[in-house]
């Protein structure tokens, strides 16, 4: 029996761009040391104050079926957050569940939406799930990976409904200025577009500020802003998210989760919560830890020969051109992996316009990570 056209065109190309992490993990299971500085997710757990908090709401009775929206109280904090209302907000299954949403919301099958490139390795799947088409538009490392209002413009198509940014973004680490959000406000209000706006990152800025296109003049209406706890918190693995957007996109949204979770977890919902009210505490305690770390990466990476390293703005990650070596960031990354047991996302994973980079999460300790980085460097050297 063939499956959907649909489901057979999510993954797109036969890579799904994360061969090097499924080989690291490989590698480790088979017992093989391998620093891995490939995927965006925690070394240190979920804060156990907040592993009590859903204990609690299990212990409590929290067991049925939630609100399919989220929780009154929950929507409420998140709202409160944001200058909303809890009708401007949809309770998902993490960050990415709320990217699918928002795509769901705005793409008819065979729309187009406006993709940046470099991406979070998901969002062309994500499209391409929802029945949309992605144009893909780069963004330049001359130009800081700044989005481009006029470029993008210049890619739209009759069909386009939607733009797509993240910002902090991965795995470029670009802060969106001010001024490029107010261009892409005016392009998306000009040519009647919506505008999704992934800010998971929002808590990790080091240079500027987050800015949110939805605070924009004339934008609440028409932007939907996927956020989540998995960074912010150090809840990757229990997937809460939300989409904040326009009452009625909202609305739309409950009757699409009635036909996919049916509801986040009550007791999971809790902690969020709970973690939401104790205001910065959590988040900065995080936040300060991939500070110290971006810190401490520069400074062991230093400026080789080989490489040139990209100061993120904000994010868990650093990006590195390796260009200079001659190397395509593939080649390079497994060349790393087998030589070195340091593991790294190739900048091919995240679209063409990180071709000859690498990127490297910020998620091991201190001292593992400060080695690491130095063995990269000289293996860099070596290149050239
Ligand atoms: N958006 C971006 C830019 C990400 O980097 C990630 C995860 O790495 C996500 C969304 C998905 O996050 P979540 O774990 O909340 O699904």
């Amino acid at each position: 029996m063939q499956v959907s056209a649909r489901v057979r065109g999510v993954v797109g190309g036969a890579d799904d761009g994360w061969g090097i992490y499924y080989r690291a993990r490989a590698m480790q299971a088979a017992g093989q040391p391998v620093v891995m500085l490939t995927i965006g997710d925690h070394d240190i757990k979920m804060d156990p104050a907040i592993q009590a908090a859903l204990t609690a709401s299990m212990a409590a009775g929290n067991l049925g079926y939630a609100p399919i929206s989220g929780s009154a109280a929950l929507r409420g904090a998140i709202a409160r957050r944001a200058g909303a209302t809890p009708d401007q907000v949809i309770v998902t299954a993490g960050g990415q569940a709320a990217l699918y949403a928002a795509m769901m919301a705005v793409l008819d099958p065979g729309c187009a939406c406006i993709v940046l490139h470099p991406y979070y390795a998901t969002y062309e799947q994500t499209v391409r799930a929802a029945s949309g088409r992605p144009i893909l538009v780069a963004t330049r490392a001359e130009d800081g990976f700044q989005p481009d209002a006029a470029v993008i413009e210049a890619a739209l198509t009759p069909d386009t409904r939607a733009i797509l940014i993240n910002t902090p973004n991965n795995p470029t680490g670009a802060v969106y200025t001010p001024e490029r959000l107010a261009a892409l406000a005016e392009l998306c209000q000009r040519r009647d577009l919506w505008l999704i706006s992934d800010e998971v990152y929002a808590t990790q800025v080091w240079q500027g500020a987050h800015l949110s296109p939805r605070d924009l003049p004339g934008m609440a209406d028409r932007c939907l802003v996927v956020q989540s706890l998995s960074k912010s918190h150090g809840m990757t693995g229990a997937r809460l998210g939300w989409v904040l957007g326009p009452e009625a996109a909202i609305a739309r949204l409950g009757d699409l989760a009635i036909a996919t979770n049916y509801g986040i977890p009550g007791f999971v919902q809790d902690a969020g919560l709970w973690a939401l009210e104790q205001g910065a505490a959590i988040e900065a305690d995080i936040t300060a830890r991939y500070a110290r770390r971006r810190r401490l990466a520069l400074d062991a990476l230093g400026n080789g020969p080989g490489f040139r390293v990209v100061p993120p703005q904000g994010a868990m990650y650093v990006m590195l051109d390796i260009r200079a070596t001659g190397l395509s960031g593939k080649a390079f990354a497994e060349a790393l992996l087998a030589r070195e047991g340091i593991a790294v996302m190739p900048g091919e994973s995240f679209g063409a316009a990180a071709a000859g980079h690498l990127r490297v999460a910020l998620t091991v300790a201190d001292d593992v990570l400060a080695e690491a980085l130095g063995r990269l460097a000289g293996f860099a050297a070596a290149q050239v």
